[in-house]
């Protein structure tokens, strides 16, 4: 069981802010920027591609209401919505997970948001075609 079904399951203590029948929200104990919350589904499954449609709708829905509540009552300036899938992506946790990280002006976080560029645009659109197929297949 990982740690974030003990949380569900009220086998260890979380900083809960919201919770229906789907969907748990709450503080996240590392946070990038306080008031860092995490969404997640009840239902067990890792990666964003795992669980059926609805999950994924149900999540976002919350991870929006989180937003809206962070730049309403915590003030926030903008916030940075976040998922990560498989340790090649920095997923630590292997239960699907959304962070929602409020953001302020000053708040002297910054990404490691290094663009690349495409050797040409045969290049670039060689990957769009595997993508398509992908979206078909
Ligand atoms: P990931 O890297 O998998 O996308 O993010 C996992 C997140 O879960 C991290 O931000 C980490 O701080 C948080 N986290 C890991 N273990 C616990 C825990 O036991 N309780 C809480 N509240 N957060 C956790």
């Amino acid at each position: 069981m990982n740690i974030f079904e003990k949380i569900i399951n009220r086998e260890i203590p979380a900083t809960i802010v919201y919770e229906d029948e789907d969907t748990i929200a709450f503080m996240d104990m590392g946070p990038i920027i306080k008031g860092h919350t995490l969404v997640i589904p009840k239902t067990c499954c890792n990666l964003i591609t795992d669980p059926p449609d609805d999950v994924v709708c149900k999540l976002m829905i919350v991870a929006k209401r989180i937003a809206a509540a962070q730049m309403k009552t915590l003030e926030a300036d903008g916030v940075n919505i976040m998922q990560n899938n498989g340790k090649a992506a920095g997923q630590e946790v292997p239960h699907l997970h959304i962070h929602v990280i409020p953001r302020f002006k000053n708040d002297g976080h910054q990404w490691n948001w290094a663009a690349k560029s495409y050797d040409s645009s045969t290049e670039m659109e060689a990957f769009a075609e595997k993508i398509r197929e992908g979206l078909i297949t």
